[in-house]
């Protein structure tokens, strides 16, 4: 029999959702949520605009606050402790809709800002790094530019590639190609299908549902603050089970 001192502990889930309330001033956004994302799970999250999508991922990297219930990050439980906030933030990469890059900054320099100020990479290094994830993303040759010199898509790549320079074990995307023009969110998709295939843990909210049906390992329906569906995009798309998840699929797809 195995010695159980001597087997390595599993490693916790990336995250924990227990019961999760939260609120807006009188207006609950989210509403006794439970979810568990197993280290490695690409996850899709889709549902109506308003339905509390954003607010559900930005409580990951305590972007916003929940009010009831339990959060737990890589086995670290977000409370108002500012410790273990630095710590689930140091795991958690987040790409929003809007690229959010620095205008005044290069492309390198974007991507070396965090390592240099906050890691305290020394620049070479930094820069070697963010070299990599720039080839990673397929733009090397765009290092020097600045944001504005970029078209969407790139801008969102080299957002991308930024966030990875910090090293996350968990990677964030709220709707990232909602604000590109059609024929860019191809290359955006296509970079995170390749981020999905070499293991990393993902959580994305997006409507592109065949991204969905290539990468997503289960796929969230939340509505009105609630998640409403949780299967497997076979199930999801081929039998789901909530009237308000076919209602919502027959509007999108
Ligand atoms: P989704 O991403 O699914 O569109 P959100 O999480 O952004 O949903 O928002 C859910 C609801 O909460 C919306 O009705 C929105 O207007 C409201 N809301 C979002 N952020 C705030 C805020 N900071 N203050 C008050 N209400 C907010
Ligand atoms: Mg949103």
């Amino acid at each position: 029999m195995a010695d159980p001192a001597q087997t390595p502990a599993a490693p916790p889930p990336a995250v924990e959702f227990h019961r999760v309330n939260k609120w807006y001033g009188t207006f609950q956004v989210l509403r006794d949520v439970n979810l568990t994302v197993r280290q490695g799970e690409r996850i899709v999250v889709c549902g109506p605009s308003g339905s509390g999508k954003s607010t559900l991922i930005r409580c990951i990297n305590r972007l916003e606050e929940h009010h009831e219930g339990r959060i737990v990050v890589d086995g670290i439980e977000l409370t108002a402790e500012l410790r273990n906030i630095e710590a689930v933030r140091r795991d958690v990469g987040m790409v929003f809709q809007q690229f959010n890059l620095f205008p005044h900054l290069t492309v390198l320099e974007n991507c070396t800002l965090a390592p240099v100020w906050v890691r305290r990479m020394p620049r070479a290094e930094a820069e070697r790094l963010a070299m990599r994830y720039l080839e990673r993303v397929r733009i090397p040759e765009q290092a020097h530019k600045y944001p504005g010199q970029l078209s969407g898509g790139q801008q969102q790549r080299v957002a991308i590639a930024r966030s990875l320079c910090m090293s996350p074990r968990i990677m964030l995307f709220d709707e990232p190609t909602s604000a590109l023009d059609p024929e860019m969110v191809k290359e955006v998709l296509d970079t995170m299908v390749s981020l999905a295939e070499d293991g990393m843990t993902m959580l994305c909210v997006t409507h592109e549902m065949g991204f969905a049906r290539e990468i997503a390992d289960r796929v969230v329906f939340a509505d009105g603050g609630e998640i409403v569906e949780v299967a497997t995009p076979a199930e999801f798309f081929g039998n789901p089970r909530h009237e308000r998840t076919r209602a919502f699929l027959g509007q999108i797809l």
